[in-house]
């Protein structure tokens, strides 16, 4: 017993060593942070105080800004597994990990125009003229306007009681978020902008929407079928690069291009191509299995 107790001192001080390098640097830190959020570790720290182990306790310990300034030896106190770390405290570390994600994420969707060109189909009297008679009949055309949808997720947000942050961000699944964040991080380093154009959207949003979407309650964003609040698997996006539409729409075609080449990495792609090209999903979940139907392994979190 003697041995393995001593290899597990050796196991914590290794631990000191690492949490001490990764304090030390403290803009990194936060980087680093942010990018475990889908580690196994946290999302199990994310899911509430009783699913947190003892070893998500170091990954909340990481996080919490007051341990910064404290020496190596405290951090080995918070380490140490018979020391009882609060759940209350883990908790209140995943907040504000979660909120950072949350207001990164409600940046690149309020950046974003919400503009869409629809197809709306109009009748009109025509005067058609058939063996020598002039006649009057009525002839449907599908026309494309320009549609500004920016009121609608403040609509819902107002119909549902919230924030439109609340709303919009709040509304998309923890796990899926995460892979958002890291997605939209390295469309930003590739210089392509992103920006989101449609986050969570309830039946009431859904009955509002125009273009492509799916049934009221069907939504993937976050229909009453599919979970909905806190359970939208779902975001539509866009680049925001270039000055005018066409511009932005050039830098669009290229973003959706390099989502279907390196998505993988993030766990995300885009369901229906073509389609319905803004619309993107975890790779590994049902609404991707559906349309895709390529079974797709994803090995992060
Ligand atoms: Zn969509």
């Amino acid at each position: 017993m003697g041995l393995v107790r001593g290899s597990q001192w050796v196991v914590w001080g290794g631990l000191a060593v690492l949490l001490y390098a990764g304090l030390a640097n403290h803009g990194r830190d936060v980087k680093v942070a942010l990018a475990r959020l889908d580690g196994p570790d946290v999302r199990a720290t994310l899911a509430g105080p009783d699913a947190a182990p003892a070893g998500s306790d170091l990954s909340a310990a990481r996080l919490d800004p007051d341990v910064r300034d404290a020496g190596p030896v405290e951090k080995i106190a918070l380490a140490k597994p018979e020391i009882d770390v609060t759940p209350l405290k883990a908790a209140d570390e995943c907040v504000l990990a979660q909120d950072c994600v949350d207001q990164y994420l409600w940046l690149v969707y309020e950046r974003a125009p919400k503009m869409d060109t629809i197809k709306v189909k109009e009748r009109i009297k025509v005067t058609a003229k058939t063996k020598g008679k002039t006649r009057t009949v009525i002839k449907t055309v599908t026309k494309l306007v320009d549609e500004d949808f920016t009121w609608k997720d403040p609509k819902a947000a107002q119909k549902a009681g919230m924030s439109s942050k609340d709303y919009v961000i709040g509304g998309m699944d923890r796990g899926f978020k995460a892979r958002l964040y890291r997605l939209f991080r390295a469309l930003d380093d590739a210089g392509l902008a992103p920006g989101m154009t449609s986050g969570f959207r309830d039946d009431y949003r859904q009955s509002i929407a125009s273009g492509n979407k799916a049934a009221t309650d069907s939504s993937y964003h976050g229909g009453s079928r599919r979970g909905g609040y806190g359970h939208g698997l779902a975001a539509d996006v866009v680049s925001v690069k270039g000055a005018t539409r066409s511009e932005r729409w050039l830098s669009t075609e290229i973003l959706w291009k390099w989502i279907d080449a390196h998505g993988n990495e993030f766990g995300i792609g885009r369901p229906y191509l073509n389609k319905d090209p803004p619309h993107i999903g975890p790779i590994d979940g049902k609404e991707y299995a559906a349309h895709r139907r390529v079974k797709v392994k994803y090995a992060g979190g």
